[in-house]
């Protein structure tokens, strides 16, 4: 969860992340990268789509391939379990976290090549914005002169998330709405944030 508070005025907004994932020509999902924004002709903190992954999240998952490729490549599992346990689980865990996440750069590679539309406002379509690079990064309070700072609360997780995300084609338009579990009868997934 993240919490945009005003360091000028008493404006404050909480707002998450939507699933959402974009489906490629073959039926390859790729989970959209997203970030959020002032936009200005939302005149809120909108979501839009980040055409690059947070340059954070992307160095903790090299690193993390390289921990994890050395375990599989000495067999030395270092881990809070105990290391008999260890050595029976990890090298399965490990290997399939490495072919996640190198299909996760083959498939972010796969979609810029076809992907030709700017970047927009997933909630308006604007694309005149800036779009920070990092996820947590701070956002301008416009017309108020202050600074909305950003803050997070990691939710637990204990949490699964059985929600459908909603699809979209690799130039970011909505072909299919999203439900809030897999059961037929399932309500829709709610586009933005409750309340925001
Ligand atoms: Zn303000
Ligand atoms: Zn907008």
């Amino acid at each position: 969860m993240f919490h945009f508070t005003c360091d000028t005025c008493d404006f404050r907004v909480d707002i998450e992340y939507v699933p959402r994932v974009y489906v490629l020509p073959d039926g390859r999902t790729l989970t959209m990268m997203q970030r959020h924004v002032w936009c200005p002709r939302c005149a809120r903190v909108s979501v839009a789509e980040a055409l690059t992954e947070d340059p954070d999240a992307l160095a903790a998952r090299l690193e993390r391939r390289e921990h994890h490729l050395e375990s599989v490549h000495t067999g030395n599992y270092v881990s809070a379990f105990t290391k008999a346990m260890a050595q029976k689980i990890m090298p399965d865990l490990c290997r399939r976290w490495i072919r996640e996440s190198d299909e996760m750069d083959q498939l972010i590679a796969d979609w810029k090549r076809l992907r030709t539309a700017g970047q927009t406002c997933l909630r308006c379509g604007n694309t005149n914005m800036r779009v920070p690079e990092k996820s947590w990064a701070d956002l301008p309070h416009v017309p108020c002169p202050g600074t909305l700072r950003c803050t997070g609360t990691i939710v637990g997780a204990v949490f699964v998330d059985r929600r459908l995300p909603h699809q979209y084609n690799v130039q970011g338009e909505l072909v299919r709405r999203g439900r809030m579990s897999d059961d037929d009868d399932a309500e829709e997934l709610y586009l933005w944030w409750p309340g925001t």
